[in-house]
C-alpha cells in the first residue's frame, strides 16, 4: 500500500506570501495560560503552524483569486452560478444543485426534510455536525464502522468502509419504512479520514435498491477518497481520480458537500439531488434560511472560486501532493516512535495519546496535554479528539472517558510546505524527549454543550 517515496516537491510555487510570527516558548507558556489551555482560545497570531483543521484553511489558487474578481453578483441566474451548477452537476450526474453556505445548511435542509421523530439514519459514521442536525429533528443517527477498522493500528486499505452485514441487520430491526436514508461518508472524517471502496458504495447501492432506501453521499473529501481508490482498488489503477469522483457520485441519490474542504475554498457548501419532488422541498427550505436558488448562501465570487476549486482539486499532481505530504508526516512520526492511526488517512495524522502518554492517567487528559505540549513547544496548534472532546461523568461525578484519546494534526490545503512539515517533525524529538515529566491538566470551567471549544484547564503539579 506504500506509494513509492520520492523528495516531496510541491506542485505549485508561491505568488503570495503570509508573514508568520516566530514567539518564543515564554511567550507561549503565557498566552496558553491565558487561554485556559485551550487552544481553540488562542489568537492565530500567536500561532506558528496551524494544524487545527483543514476546513476552509487551505490557500486559493491564482485562478481562483482571478475568479473572485470575475464573480457575477446578479441576484437572479448569474453566471457565476451557472458556471457552478454546471460544474457540479457534470460531477455529480444529479440534475438539482443547490448552493449552501457551508456543508451544515446543506446538511439541515436534507435532514430536517428526511428525518423526524421515530426516523433512523446509518452511517459509517456521522460527522458531528450531521449527527446535530438529524438528532434535532428527533431522529435518532446509528455508526457501523467494520469491526476490524476500529483497531487503530491495522493495516487495511479502505477502513472507512461501511459494514453492509450489520447495515442489513439493522434494517430489519428498525423496519425499512423508519430507515429516512444511509450515509456514506467519503472519505470518513471521524474515523480518522479513512477511505471508502468503490465495491463498498455499490454493495451499499443495492441494499438501498432493495429497500426502496435514499442513499446520500457525504463527499467532503471525494477527491482524497478517489485518490486512494485509484492507488488501492482493483482495476481503477487507469483511471482518472475525477472519473473516479464521477462514477461514485452517480450511485448516489443526494450528495452534500462542505466546499470548504475538496471544494478548494474558504467558505461554502453544496446539496445536490436527483428526485425531482425532493428538489422542490429542499429550494423551499433553502430561499427560507439561505437565500435565491441560484445563489444560496453565496457570493457571486464565492460561487465562481468554488466552481475553479472544484475542477482543480481532480488535478492528479495535486492529489498526489495531498495524499503523500499527509503520509509523509505520518510515517515519519512513526518511524520516530510516536503511534499514529494506521494507515494514514487524506487531511490529518492522528495521534494516540492513550500510548503515547501513557503516563497520563485518562481523568488527566493525555490528549489535551500533548496538544499543550506541542504548542509550548513549537508554536504547533493541533486539537484533542478524546475526553475533553467526547467525555462523559457518571453521577458521582467521575469521568466516562472516551473510547480513544487521539490528536488530530489536519493538514490545510497548499499552505504548508515540506519544511513547515520537517519542523514539526523536529518538534516531536523534543516531545519524546520530555514526555516522561509531564503531569496532565483538570478542568476549571465547562459549558453544557460541546464542552471542548469553550472549556477552561489548568496545569496539575
Ligand atoms: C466539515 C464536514 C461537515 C460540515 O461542513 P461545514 O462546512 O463545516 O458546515 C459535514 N460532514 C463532513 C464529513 C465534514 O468533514
Amino acid at each position: 500500500m506504500s506509494e513509492k517515496m520520492r523528495t516531496l516537491t510541491e506542485p505549485f510555487k508561491i505568488k503570495v506570501v503570509e508573514p508568520l510570527r516566530v514567539t518564543t516558548e515564554e511567550y507561549r507558556k503565557k498566552v496558553l495560560q491565558e487561554a485556559g489551555y485551550n487552544t481553540f482560545l488562542l489568537h492565530s497570531k500567536d500561532v506558528f503552524i496551524d494544524l487545527l483543521t483543514d476546513s476552509g484553511t487551505g490557500a486559493m489558487s491564482d485562478k481562483q483569486w482571478a475568479g473572485i474578481m470575475v464573480g457575477d453578483e446578479s441576484y437572479a441566474g448569474a453566471k457565476s452560478w451557472e458556471n457552478l451548477d454546471a460544474v457540479v452537476k457534470e460531477l455529480t450526474g444529479m440534475p438539482y444543485v443547490l448552493p449552501t453556505h457551508q456543508g451544515r445548511a446543506a446538511e439541515r435542509i436534507l435532514y430536517g426534510i428526511l428525518g423526524g421523530k421515530g426516523k433512523v439514519f446509518i452511517s459509517n459514521t456521522h460527522f458531528d455536525t450531521t449527527r446535530a442536525n438529524i438528532e434535532f429533528t428527533g431522529a435518532t443517527a446509528i455508526d457501523i464502522i467494520n469491526e476490524e477498522a476500529e483497531d487503530t493500528e491495522v493495516d487495511l486499505p479502505f477502513k472507512g468502509n461501511i459494514d453492509i452485514e450489520k447495515l442489513e441487520e439493522l434494517i430489519a430491526q428498525y423496519g425499512k419504512e423508519n430507515v429516512a436514508a444511509i450515509i456514506i461518508t467519503v472519505t470518513n472524517n471521524s474515523s480518522g479520514g479513512q477511505p471508502v471502496s468503490m465495491a463498498n458504495v455499490e454493495a451499499l447501492r443495492k441494499v438501498c435498491n432493495t429497500h426502496q432506501i435514499p442513499m446520500v453521499i457525504d463527499g467532503c473529501r471525494i477527491a482524497e477518497n478517489a485518490y486512494f481508490i485509484k492507488h488501492r482498488e482493483k482495476g481503477f489503477e487507469n483511471k482518472t481520480c475525477q472519473d473516479i469522483a464521477k462514477q461514485m457520485l452517480r450511485l448516489g441519490d443526494a450528495f452534500v458537500m462542505s466546499a470548504k474542504k475538496d471544494g478548494m475554498v474558504n467558505m461554502g457548501g453544496l446539496l445536490t439531488v436527483k428526485d425531482e419532488e425532493l428538489s422542490v422541498k429542499c429550494k423551499n427550505l433553502l430561499i427560507i434560511s439561505e437565500g435565491f436558488t441560484t445563489y444560496g448562501g453565496l457570493a457571486g465570487r464565492d460561487m465562481e472560486a468554488l466552481a475553479i476549486g472544484l475542477t482543480e482539486v481532480f488535478d492528479e499532481d495535486y492529489l498526489h501532493y495531498r495524499i503523500r505530504s499527509t503520509a509523509y508526516l505520518g510515517e515519519k512520526l512513526r518511524a520516530k516512535g510516536v503511534p499514529v492511526v494506521w494507515p494514514i488517512g487524506g487531511h490529518a495524522v492522528y495521534i494516540d495519546a492513550k500510548k503515547l502518554y501513557s503516563h497520563i492517567p485518562l481523568h488527566e487528559y493525555p490528549g489535551q496535554a500533548l496538544v499543550c505540549d506541542l504548542y509550548i513547544k513549537g508554536g504547533i496548534r493541533t486539537a484533542e479528539i478524546g475526553s475533553l472532546m467526547f467525555g462523559k461523568y457518571d453521577e458521582q461525578g467521575k469521568l466516562i472517558p472516551a473510547t480513544n484519546e487521539l490528536v488530530r494534526l489536519a493538514i490545510p490545503r497548499r499552505v504548508y510546505t515540506q519544511s513547515h512539515i520537517d519542523y514539526v517533525l523536529d518538534i516531536f524529538d523534543d516531545i519524546l524527549e520530555l514526555k516522561n515529566q509531564k503531569r496532565g491538566y483538570r478542568i476549571t470551567y465547562e459549558p453544557p454543550f460541546l464542552r471542548h471549544f469553550t472549556a477552561r484547564l489548568e496545569k496539575i503539579d
